[in-house]
């Protein structure tokens, strides 16, 4: 079978199934047919509530209202990540979206500031950060600047079943057709072994000619139908069970997620507009469900309002993400724990990279090839960012973080951290999802400090130094005060 690629399947409508859709309708137009099937009976996982700013280019691509947006998911704005206890007990920094300071070229900002910090000046690098300083201040607005120092990177936390209803009725407006029903059987082809169809419990077939698997952590095509194999990663990301649970939103609305760390895992905090999301994540083999439990539930700084639901999961990948005629996307194609909320974006670029190869003449294994490669070295790379929170910590107060601590951690993150404690220099590899400044901040943040800095930071005289360091933090302080409480910027723009 290698006919052209003329009608689409996505089996599942969880967030995955609907950007699925969405996306490759947006793209493709009327090239494609495409028809989306989900069960009412089987529901969706109900978390993934935090997302990375990349989600505006989805957004953007789609044409979404950004009001409409925030309105109708009660969504909230995210500046970045809160991480305590990570480090050690009682310390804590923030993963934001912004870059600190003003770099040279060939020299980032904290070169600079390490040097001052040897002479005189005892600021630290977030001090000239403007998504920490709007983050801690409470405060947001959309910032047009034309001094590009100035700039505020921002996400979304949004309640993920109003986020698939969102995208729901923005697919179907598009012509996505849906079909409600629960697939029983799938028929393969006996000679190539492709998908042809799903016959539903109702009686309904629905056939396609290429399928997107968005069925969740099952894999109900990629690996029950197509058994494709699944690589393990749970030796480096240990967690392996969340709790989650909704409860009542407190007074004042963060712009930002919580992450904090415990005995073994952490628990998150996602605010939003009408209620929190909170969650524990850990490592079954160093906490019971009870402990974890009681952590989690001893820990909601406001009251529960749903019973907490115990999600079991594997970190890893499938070996292969497109096999045959089917492509594994969302929960379907493997698992990074939610700790930077990278699972949205891993769907949306993973639609993203099948528009740019879409197989409309057949599947062609040159394209399916490099559709593995990218995906493969995009898991890698955001398995290395996680592994390095959980490596590089001062804590020694469990048999969690002592594992943590003596783990053999990947070759490619060993190096990282080797050049960075060396000399302060950080690279990143081609396509990596983190930038520089992500890199730095947690890297500086869990505790690696650099003996080093950038020859160039000694090129400046020392007066020259310390003025120019005053007049950036002045540049990044300027706005805060101007700028409404997020709060106020929720009431306001969500009417728009
Ligand atoms: C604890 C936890 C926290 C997370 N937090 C974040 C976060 O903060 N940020 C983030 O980006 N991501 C997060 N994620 C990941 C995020 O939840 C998922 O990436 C996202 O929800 C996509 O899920 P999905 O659509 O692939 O699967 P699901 O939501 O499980 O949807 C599966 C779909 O398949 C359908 N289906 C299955 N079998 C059949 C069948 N036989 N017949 C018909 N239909 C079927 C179901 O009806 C459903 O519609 C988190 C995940 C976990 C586990």
């Amino acid at each position: 079978m290698n006919s052209p690629i003329k009608k689409v399947v996505v089996l599942g409508g969880g967030t995955s199934g609907w950007i699925s859709a969405a996306l490759l309708k947006k793209i493709l137009g009327s090239a494609i047919q495409l028809e989306l099937v989900e069960s009412d009976d089987i529901g969706t996982i109900g978390v993934g509530e935090a997302t990375i700013p990349p989600i505006k280019h989805l957004n953007n691509v789609l044409g979404i209202n950004e009001a409409e947006f925030l309105r109708e998911t009660k969504a909230t704005i995210k500046l970045g990540i809160n991480f305590e206890n990570w480090k050690s007990q009682g310390h804590s920094y923030l993963h934001s979206f912004g870059a600190a300071g003003k770099s040279l070229a060939f020299c980032h900002f904290h070169h600079l500031l390490k040097r001052a910090n040897q002479l005189e000046d005892d600021s630290h690098l977030w001090q000239y950060d403007l998504n920490y300083l709007c983050a801690k201040a409470g405060k947001f607005a959309q910032i047009k600047s034309k001094d590009p120092i100035i700039e505020l990177p921002y996400a979304y936390h949004f309640d993920a079943g109003l986020y698939a209803k969102f995208l729901r009725k923005f697919s179907e407006k598009l012509g996505v057709i849906r079909t409600e029903g629960l697939v029983e059987h799938v028929e393969q082809c006996p000679n190539s072994g492709h998908i042809k169809s799903l016959k539903l419990k109702n009686g309904q077939t629905v056939t396609g000619d290429l399928f997107i698997d968005c069925s969740g952590f099952r894999g109900l095509l990629i690996q029950e139908k197509l058994r494709t194999g699944y690589e393990d990663w749970s030796h480096l990301l240990q967690c392996d069970r969340a709790i989650a649970v909704p409860s009542e939103r407190l007074e004042k609305t963060l712009p930002y997620t919580r992450s904090i760390a415990h005995a073994a895992g952490w628990q998150w905090r996602i605010p939003l507009q009408h209620r929190n999301g909170n969650g524990i994540v850990y490592s079954s083999s160093h906490c019971s469900e009870q402990q974890a439990m009681d952590t989690l539930m001893g820990n909601l700084d406001s009251k529960a309002i749903a019973d907490p639901k115990v999600i079991k999961f594997q970190t890893g990948r499938r070996y292969k993400q497109w096999n045959k005629n089917v492509i594994a996307i969302g929960l379907s194609s493997g698992f990074l724990e939610p700790l930077e909320s990278t699972s949205i974006h891993l769907v949306q670029s993973a639609v993203v990279r099948l528009a740019h190869l879409f197989p409309h003449q057949g599947i062609d294994s040159s394209l399916v090839d490099e559709f593995n490669k990218q995906s493969a070295t995009e898991f890698e790379q955001i398995r290395d960012f996680l592994v390095l929170h959980y490596h590089a910590t001062e804590r020694t107060d469990s048999d969690f973080w002592q594992d943590m601590r003596h783990m053999k951690i990947p070759d490619s993150l060993a190096h990282k951290i080797e050049i960075f404690k060396q000399s302060g220099r950080l690279f990143r590899e081609q396509n990596d999802l983190f930038t520089d400044s992500s890199w730095l901040q947690v890297m500086l943040g869990q505790g690696i400090v650099p003996q080093d800095y950038h020859p160039i930071a000694n090129t400046m005289s020392d007066e020259k130094l310390a003025e120019m360091l005053r007049k950036v933090k002045e540049i990044k302080q300027a706005p805060i005060d101007k700028l409404p409480s997020h709060d106020e910027f929720l009431k306001i723009f969500c009417r728009q």
